[in-house]
């Protein structure tokens, strides 16, 4: 499909790059994406060892069932009439170091009971936090680029939007834990699981709120068969509009003339000329490497240089020849201070249970994935055998802490693999193995980066870095967003097509 007679490269086959590629080419432009590795997907990805699947993204959706969100997964094969969505009754299941338990439902009325049967105490507390997350309901995400909108698609949701903006107006400054402080919880169980949960974290008190309030919806469900087949799908719709992915390419640099881009440059030399560049790639890499600094507006710079990343994760995967089933797809266990290879574990660690997705194991086994933050500082010049010795120390420790969750385990597992901060540098270029991009802290929370850069033409950025918190919705919506603003650009309107 080339009936526009444009044509637009871009980087990164993520999440943002497969949605931008899908709208271009549904809109008629001759549109490569050119990714670095072997496949597409970025940061949503699997791998598959001995027959099982170690996914290192999904586990929740926003947009599984409604909204501008459900549109974009509909739109661009994500969810289709045969993807699965399930809907957990359990959000994640806490253990202090005394393994009390402390249960996170997914539906608010739900847990609202839980809260007051073990602490009805708070009764009145409890009902104030749960009134907050159902207020959040009321969020609808924008279908257009701010750019696009007019004073009417504000106006127009403004009656369904004031009790979220006073949410956002009392609580988009605070943490969570100032949250939980306001709302003034007597119950030590309540008090000690939320507080452990988010640490001292600068974690905006909204993005709990939001997030809750989403599962209330059941709209942020898990789809079966987890990350690598969603963003095959992608693929798959892709390449069926006509476009084209370069695989095992990296772009080195942007081709600027007379402030305009024009094209990359590939690390092996060649040179790939087209009339419009969309990038979404690694934020930092694009501005300051592939861009050389030279197109930055204030906000963009204040961003990069203030705004705190994700902590990255270490995510020791096992598979396990034998059912072992979970009540919860979360499992967290909020001891502080406990030790992984050379990690202090801040926050604990938390076991995700694929039992409820047949597709991640051999029939009669299970796959079992640990997690836990690692800051960057500690694996950014690790290399050669004390990089080897560390990975081995990790695995030889997670095991025991396997061992603690599912007493006798050991002797079952048949796979052990261990995925680092430098394995997702090195496979998804993301800068410091910030796999969510900025932390929605509260200096940021109700903030996004622009999609343009001062000054130049016929570029844009989509993904994870323009909005704090990252995720696959925004990645997705940013995606279409660039190309309407290109169809705008070119006075075409933007068309959806199957
Ligand atoms: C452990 C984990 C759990 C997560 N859980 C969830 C979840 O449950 N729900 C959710 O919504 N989100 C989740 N996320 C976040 C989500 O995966 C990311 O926010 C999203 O995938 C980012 O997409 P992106 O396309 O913006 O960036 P990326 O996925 O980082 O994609 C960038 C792409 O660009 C390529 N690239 C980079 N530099 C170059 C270059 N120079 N040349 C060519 N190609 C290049 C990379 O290889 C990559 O494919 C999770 C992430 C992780 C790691």
């Amino acid at each position: 499909m080339n009936n526009l007679g444009k044509k637009v490269t871009i980087i990164g086959g993520g999440v943002a790059g497969l949605s931008a590629g899908i709208y271009s080419a549904m809109n008629g432009f001759d549109t490569q994406i050119i990714e670095m590795h072997s496949i597409a997907g970025g940061q949503c990805t699997a791998w598959d060892r001995k027959n099982y699947r170690f996914d290192y993204c999904l586990h929740w959706l926003v947009g599984t069932s409604k909204g501008a969100f459900h549109d974009i997964w509909k739109e661009t094969n994500v969810i289709n009439d045969e993807t699965e969505i399930i809907d957990h009754e359990i959000h994640s299941q806490l253990f202090d170091k005394d393994r009390n338990e402390f249960i996170i439902y997914s539906n608010i009325d739900r847990w609202e009971k839980y809260l007051i049967e073990i602490a009805p105490e708070d009764v009145k507390t409890i009902q104030r936090m749960c009134k907050d997350m159902r207020k959040s309901a009321l969020l609808e995400p924008f279908a257009l680029p701010p750019e696009l909108r007019s004073p009417l698609d504000y106006i127009r949701i403004l009656p369904k939007m004031l009790p979220i903006l006073n949410l956002v107006r009392k609580f988009a400054r605070l943490t969570c834990i100032e949250y939980f402080d306001k709302l003034g919880f007597k119950s030590e169980k309540i008090k000690s699981a939320l507080y452990a949960m988010y640490g001292e974290r600068n974690f905006s008190a909204l993005a709990f709120i939001f997030m809750l309030g989403f599962f209330n919806q059941k709209n942020a469900g898990y789809i079966k068969g987890g990350s690598l087949p969603l963003a095959q799908r992608m693929v798959d719709k892709f390449e069926k509009l006509g476009g084209e992915i370069l695989y095992k390419k990296r772009v080195e640099k942007i081709i600027v003339e007379n402030n305009q881009a024009k094209g990359v440059v590939l690390t092996d030399g060649t040179q790939i000329l087209s009339d419009y560049v969309i990038s979404a790639a690694d934020g930092s890499s694009t501005i300051f490497k592939m861009l050389e600094g030279k197109y930055i507006s204030k906000k963009v710079d204040f961003a990069y240089k203030n705004w705190e990343l994700f902590t990255p994760l270490v995510q020791v995967s096992f598979g396990i020849n034998k059912i072992i089933k979970s009540k919860s797809p979360i499992i967290i266990n909020t001891t502080k201070d406990l030790k992984i290879g050379m990690t202090v574990l801040k926050y604990g660690y938390s076991f995700m249970n694929y039992s409820y997705d047949t597709t991640m194991a051999p029939e009669g086994k299970t796959t079992i994935v640990m997690r836990y933050e690692s800051p960057w500082k500690l694996w950014e010049h690790l290399e050669g055998e004390d990089y080897k010795n560390e990975k081995k120390q990790i695995e030889k420790d997670a095991i025991q802490f396997l061992e603690m969750e599912y007493p006798g385990i050991a002797e079952f597992i048949e796979v052990t693999d261990v995925a680092t901060p430098k394995t997702d540098v090195r496979y998804t270029g993301v800068k410091d193995g910030a796999y969510e991009g900025f932390l929605p802290a509260r200096e940021n929370m109700m903030k996004s980066l622009d999609m343009t850069l001062p000054k130049l033409k016929n570029f844009y950025m989509a993904g994870q870095w323009l909005f704090p918190g990252g995720g696959l919705p925004p990645s997705a919506q940013t995606g279409k967003w660039v190309v309407q603003l290109m169809c705008k650009k070119e006075k075409k309107m933007f068309i959806l097509t199957k």
